[in-house]
């Protein structure tokens, strides 16, 4: 066995040797053997309450069981998990968690995710010595606009109002009355609306607190959990989508410490609503003679775009071709846009600023756009949006390559006069907007959840966006068209698919050279410091 340092304690639990840091719980040092000691109010990232008493375990030399989430590892402690003392506790706990309990498995939303399930099967015996009638409590509480309340469902483990006590600290929940009547619930003129009100539904281990937007709309066990990372704003939290028959339901947070910890926002966890409510763009579009769009072959789009584009830059000299990057486009689709201009002859990129209240000090940023940094490194954005519109209305720029902004809808009658001044506008999006709808070509992109791509948050950390869903129809991610286009004025070959185009982007911006997908894993690298924040 190891010797314990000041720094490293060694222990043993189930006869099995463990050296953990100093200070750490025993539910951690036995999670590190992959030995699993239940729990349910126990959460590493809240304080300990230690009011469920799941965690129990037998310690050698003290008469009683000890909670496993209070208890430090010390040096030569000798822990049982599975020894008959610890067995009963555990069982005596389960029988009277349960006792006021509905019992209600069939019809509650938790079931499949729910811990109180997974715990009775493996560590209750299956019946109940109760024989009374159990406290009953209102089951559809409102408890704020996201969160409704089941009060027989609750354990009363705490997690929920720890969490917003000690990380929101906005403290708007509170345990009333008294014994088996005791009761979680809002202050008095409160409710549970914070920015992150949410995440009290994810920490819940029981089906007490459901999210109202996600509730009773699909069993869990039909969803598959798509890692991907929130395109919500700057901070890039990483995320589960929920998916089944080619919808996303949900979208839950996944745990990155580098990034977002265990949490997300409430705006992020409902983003992949707009995806469903936005009218689509499934085909290359053109622009008719009497003004409305008609559709085209996407390959035609291609050939129209280059054609039309060369032969502006012969006449009016390249410079005059310029494009519109945007923060919501992936790391592959800015350098894809930024080479179209470059093979085109021209240089001017600009982007529009997404900005929307302030940054607070947990996650969410003011910088609505998920790949601001992306745009600047590897979009090689250089112009504001007023200096571009200036630059048309005095015709320095006759031909505009739009890239997931609709500047038409956002910049009003000013936009308005830039587009009369152009002689070709092409845009690229996933959605019909007035850019699209006033555009010579429109081509059809990949939405959210549809497509691979990276983006680079505001702390400089390159993560890969991931696919669940099948592309809408001849979308496709930026890159390919907007390459397929440069290659038709002399660019290189078109990328054969994600890995190839993030190389290919990769390999042109210094900061990225040495980097490849498989690097990036499910968690990301930091670019400052490449080795660090795995997870
Ligand atoms: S509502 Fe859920 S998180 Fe809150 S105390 Fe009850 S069981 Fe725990
Ligand atoms: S903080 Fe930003 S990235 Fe995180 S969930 Fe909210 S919107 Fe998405």
């Amino acid at each position: 066995m190891a010797d314990s340092t000041p720094e490293q304690v060694t222990l043993t639990i189930d006869s099995q040797s463990v050296t953990v840091p100093a200070g750490t719980n025993l539910i951690e040092a036995a999670r590190t053997l992959g030995i699993e000691i239940p729990h349910f109010c126990y959460h590493p990232r809240l304080s300990i309450a230690g009011n469920c008493r799941m965690c129990l375990v037998d310690i050698e030399k003290m008469p009683k069981n000890q909670i496993a989430c209070s208890t430090k590892a010390a040096p030569g402690m000798i822990v049982r998990t599975r020894s008959d003392k610890a067995v009963k506790a555990r069982q005596g706990v389960m029988e009277f968690l349960l006792i006021n309990h509905p019992l209600d498995c069939p019809i509650c939303d938790q079931a499949g995710e729910c811990v109180l399930q997974d715990f009775s099967y493996h560590y209750g015996t299956g019946g109940s010595r109760f024989e009374g009638q159990k406290v009953h409590h209102d089951k559809n509480v409102d408890l704020g606009p996201h969160i409704v309340f089941d009060g027989e469902r609750c354990i009363k483990c705490t997690r929920c109002i720890r969490f917003c006590d000690e990380v929101t600290h906005t403290h708007e929940l509170g345990l009333f009355s008294r014994g088996d009547h005791t009761i979680i619930g809002t202050f008095p003129g409160k409710e549970l609306d914070n920015a992150y009100s949410g995440c009290t539904a994810d920490i819940c281990p029981v089906g007490a607190l459901t999210v109202k937007e996600f509730r009773f709309k699909q069993r869990v066990w039909f969803l598959r959990n798509t890692a991907s990372i929130c395109a919500g704003c700057a901070r890039g939290c990483n995320v589960n989508l929920g998916i089944n028959e080619e919808r996303i339901w949900r979208i839950t947070p996944r745990d990155n410490d580098a990034v977002n910890q265990s949490w997300i926002c409430d705006e992020g966890r409902l983003s992949f609503q707009i995806y469903q409510q936005a009218e689509r763009l499934g085909r290359a579009l053109t622009s008719s003679a009497g003004g409305a769009t008609k559709e085209m072959l996407v390959a035609s789009g291609y050939e129209q775009a280059a054609a039309t584009l060369g032969e502006i830059a012969r006449k009016h000299g390249g410079a005059t071709v310029a494009g519109i990057t945007s923060g919501h486009a992936t790391v592959e689709e800015q350098a894809g846009l930024k080479e179209l201009i470059e093979r085109a002859g021209g240089s001017r990129i600009a982007l529009p600023v997404h900005e929307r209240g302030d940054d607070d000090a947990l996650l969410i940023r003011r910088d609505k756009t998920a790949n601001t940094v992306g745009a600047r490194l590897a979009g090689g954005a250089n112009c504001t949006m007023e200096d571009l519109l200036t630059a048309i209305k005095i015709g320095k720029v006759r031909a505009l390559v739009v890239l997931r902004e609709d500047f038409l809808g956002e910049f009003g009658a000013e936009a308005m006069t830039a587009r009369g001044a152009l002689d070709f506008l092409m845009t690229l999006d996933w959605r019909v907007t007035a850019t699209v709808k006033a555009s010579d070509v429109a081509l059809p992109l990949s939405a959210y959840g549809e497509m691979d791509g990276s983006f680079i948050n505001f702390q400089g950390r390159i993560q890969l966006l991931r696919p669940g869903l099948t592309p809408y129809e001849e979308s496709d991610p930026a890159w390919k068209p907007l390459l397929e286009i440069a290659s038709r004025l002399g660019g290189a070959a078109v990328p054969k698919n994600f890995r190839e185009a993030f190389r290919w982007a990769a390999s042109r911006v210094p900061e990225l050279s040495h980097l490849d997908t498989p690097a990036l894993g499910k968690f990301g690298v930091s670019l400052e410091s490449p080795a660090s924040g795995q997870g």
